[in-house]
């Protein structure tokens, strides 16, 4: 070996140990602190909005509460996956490679309020779904897809299918790419809109295409691409998730500087307004008396039921800020803001009358309640607001009872 060769193997020797000693350095730097020391980073360079506070709650979960979905939340979903959000040029709520729109959502329904168990394809222009297939095919679907024991454990479960043509015939094997893509705009959108309805869902991709295409009864065109489970999240899920919601909701709610007690503290009042309003309701179709006897009952015992489920909700969104709904009953009189209003004349008219009252209080209640948690809190406030929604409507139909019993006399 000359001496040239030996000079130009020790230099290269040289030049890759520093090579990589410079790699491991520059990596130690930059990418490990970046990326490995959780505590550097810094989520106050991110604004706080509701699409950032969404974001940063999404999560894939894989754990659902034996707890049902209602018809409104699962449109809601299918809504934001492919609902139409311009009438006028029939666009969509995901971006569509040339508008060709190739996505056909199904629907397997297992566990939802007024839903009967079966498949569903979702039409974007009525927004609704129409039934396919009676009957609960979760177990089969999760026999297609590896045993993947969360489709089982959903109360509903997604299937995006695609119908490549429509969008190759514009754009020929490009065309494909495009659908891809598509149904992860798609499958993103489900994800974002899941996180205020306290909906868990994750993105699927291992099935036996045909098998799944066979269970849900879709044409033969119809390309399964995505399964998303859909449930409501466990509460423990909200509150111990480590890499979890709770611990994200808590750091957003820092950043916007929110009085997260004070926020518990007006829940509670409405969730003892809540149970003295189903009291109220109930015991008031218990004892009615007088004309449009059985259309008042009907309607109080409905808002009886949705009082309810108001106060579900309310003492859920407490659990999750870390508070505890009030546990007895006594303190309901305590704190109350609208009270309860003890039915003593049990004609229809002044048992009409003193709902209203309390529906009238509860709107007050819940529209302070909304500026309390306005651009801070968009968990509460997407609550408060679907609440409020329902007060006024309660306020309207009892008026409305009201109105036709005036029109007997
Ligand atoms: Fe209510
Ligand atoms: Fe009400
Ligand atoms: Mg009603």
């Amino acid at each position: 070996m000359n001496k040239n060769k030996i000079f130009k193997i020790i230099l290269f020797t040289i030049i890759l140990a520093a090579v990589i000693s410079g790699g491991i350095y520059m990596y130690r730097k930059f990418y490990k602190n970046e990326y490995s020391n959780k505590n550097n980073y810094d989520l106050k360079q991110v604004s706080s909005n509701i699409i950032s506070e969404t974001i940063k709650n999404r999560r894939s979960i894989r754990n659902y509460a034996n707890k049902p979905l209602d018809k409104k939340e699962i449109l809601t979903l299918l809504f934001a996956a492919q609902g139409i959000t311009d009438k006028k040029n029939n666009l969509r709520a995901a971006p569509s490679a040339g508008a060709t729109y190739p996505l056909e959502l199904y629907i397997a329904v297992g566990n939802a309020k007024n839903l009967e168990p079966g498949i569903y394809k979702y039409n974007s222009k009525s927004n609704d779904i129409t039934k396919i297939e009676s009957g609960d095919k979760r177990s089969e679907l999760c026999n297609n897809a590896l045993s993947q024991e969360w489709i089982k454990q959903a109360a509903a479960v997604i299937i995006i299918c695609a119908i490549y043509e429509r969008t190759t015939n514009k754009y020929s094997e490009n065309g494909k790419k495009y659908v891809h893509m598509e149904v992860g705009a798609v499958a993103e959108n489900v994800y974002l809109q899941a996180v205020p309805l306290n909906i868990g869902t994750v993105f699927v991709g291992a099935f036996d295409t045909d098998k799944v295409r066979k269970t849900i009864k879709a044409n033969k065109n119809e390309e399964p691409l995505c399964l998303m489970p859909l449930g409501k999240k466990n509460i423990n899920d909200i509150n111990n998730n480590n890499s979890g919601s709770n611990a994200m909701t808590k750091q957003a709610l820092e950043i916007v500087d929110l009085d997260v007690e004070k926020v518990i503290e007006e829940l509670n009042k409405a969730f003892a307004d809540e149970w003295f309003a189903y009291y109220q309701y109930w015991i008031g179709a218990k004892v009615a008396k007088g004309p449009l006897r059985p259309s008042v009952v009907e309607e109080l015992v409905e808002h009886a039921n949705e009082e309810l489920k108001h106060a579900d909700m309310v003492a859920e969104r407490i659990i999750q800020l870390n508070g505890t709904p009030i546990l007895s009953p006594k303190e309901w009189y305590e704190v109350s803001s609208c009270q309860y209003a003890e039915p003593s004349d049990f004609n229809v008219v002044p048992i009409l009358k003193q709902n209203i009252k309390a529906e009238q209080c509860a709107i007050k209640v819940y529209n302070n309640l909304l500026k309390l948690v306005k651009d801070k809190d968009f968990v509460t406030y997407n609550m408060v607001l679907s609440i409020l929604e329902d007060e006024i409507e309660h306020e309207t139909d009892l008026e409305n009872l009201l109105e036709d019993i005036s029109l007997i006399k």
